[in-house]
């Protein structure tokens, strides 16, 4: 008690002579706002599309995770907006994906002085250079392209940059971790030989090779075949939280192999293994209360909003305690020491997690966090963004090799 009260007493009379025992540690505010950050998952183009949100909105009530403002505060620089089709919408997939499509174009078109459309490294560095938010777009979940390359190569001519393989549901070239121990789900063992021929087709177009969602045979299959580095867009690490869609260490490190990257996804039940339990705990109940939701707005012929959705999801996320904020710092540690800090990245889901992020995130905190535990300057400027301008340098170049030498023969 008596060294307590000591030891106390010293330490106020240091704080009060400006020199505490720790000193005050740097801010890493310079080192974030000077960096080109760069998030590859954002759902907000359903909100877009389907509740005519508009990214210049700043009513600070928005409940939201993207808009021109935020985007501004976090020094957010590039975003790739995902391009996601329900499942159960069956003969419209490649229509649905141009509406999503469209509606990124008209957001950019409708604010010229803060945001552009972009279609490379380079259109991304000049997006920074102008003080613009750089807007980028990926296809998340291959059905989307209707078993038909030709497809695939007009998303590319539109500005699509990468496609996630697969969402949660096996399409009919790739199996996905959603649905993988399903018996009733018709699998592949990985990609079939077309789901190759898509790997290798979105190599020669110069588009990203997406392998979060993906079943493990999947991600290896896709690792083996691909002739660029891959990325994971929002994926976390299986050893801190035992969900099938995270990624073991063995995979962590055969994207190093493949000198990819791993995007950190922000999404509390695949970042904190307390919380994956938790909502595991809850998901009958869940799943439950929303079917009965969307059933009821469809019986009322009403089609159920991004927002409506949304807040039904938020409901349930909020009786389950948020993991602290470590913990998804935790994620980028790990993923770091696993794959290699060259190796690691941001890839929030924002918008399509429903409330169910760690505790008050916001991105500039993260880089104080990674400043903290010892990474330097240059490890954060790669983590918020270097690593994924490299993969993406690199699948343009392979790109441009495999036409060239085509063109050649
Ligand atoms: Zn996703």
């Amino acid at each position: 008690m008596k060294l307590t009260f000591v030891g106390t007493l010293l330490v106020c009379t240091l704080a009060a002579a400006g020199q505490s025992d720790t000193p005050p540690k740097p801010s890493a505010l310079p080192i974030h706002n000077s960096s080109i950050v760069v998030d590859t998952h954002a759902d907000t183009p359903q909100r877009f599309l389907d509740e005519n949100f508009d990214i210049g909105n700043s009513d600070p009530k928005d409940v939201g995770h993207i808009s021109l403002n935020k985007a501004r505060n976090g020094n957010l620089g590039a975003e790739f907006f995902s391009i996601w089709v329900e499942p159960s919408f069956k003969g419209q997939y490649a229509h649905r994906a141009l509406d999503l499509i469209d509606s990124v174009y008209q957001q950019a078109e409708r604010h010229p002085d803060r945001m552009m459309m972009a279609f490379s490294v380079a259109d991304i560095e000049r997006g920074h250079q102008q003080r613009k938010l750089a807007a980028l777009m990926g296809i998340e979940g291959g059905h989307a392209i209707e078993n038909d390359l030709r497809l695939l190569n007009n998303f590319y001519r539109l500005g699509v940059r990468y496609m996630t393989l697969t969402w949660s549901n096996t399409n009919e070239w790739a199996d996905s971790s959603g649905d993988v121990t399903d018996p009733k789900i018709e699998h592949h063992n990985g990609l079939t030989d077309f789901g190759k021929q898509v790997v290798l087709e979105m190599n020669r177009l110069g588009m990203m090779v997406d392998i979060s969602h993906v079943s493990d045979k999947t991600f290896y299959d896709a690792v083996a075949v691909s002739r660029a580095p891959v990325i994971a867009s929002h994926s976390c690490a299986r050893a801190l939280s035992d969900h099938p869609r995270n990624m073991t260490d063995d995979m962590l490190r055969a994207v190093t192999q493949n000198n990819g990257v791993v995007m950190v996804n922000f999404y509390s039940a695949f970042v904190d293994e307390t919380y994956r339990k938790a909502a595991d705990a809850q998901k009958k109940d869940r799943d439950a209360a929303v079917d009965a939701f969307v059933a009821e707005r469809k019986a009322l012929g009403k089609p159920v909003s991004y927002a409506e959705y949304d807040q039904v999801q938020r409901a349930w996320a909020a009786k389950i305690p948020r993991p602290p904020f470590k913990s998804l710092i935790d994620q980028f540690d790990h993923i770091a020491k696993i794959a290699g800090v060259d190796h690691v990245g941001l890839g929030s889901d924002f918008d399509g997690v429903s409330g169910a992020t760690p505790e008050s995130i916001d991105l500039p905190k993260i880089s104080q966090a990674l400043l903290d535990r010892g990474y330097n300057a240059g490890d954060i400027r790669k983590i918020l963004g270097g690593n994924l301008l490299r993969v993406f340098r690199d699948v343009e170049k392979v790109s441009h090799q495999m036409q060239t030498s085509a063109s050649t023969k």
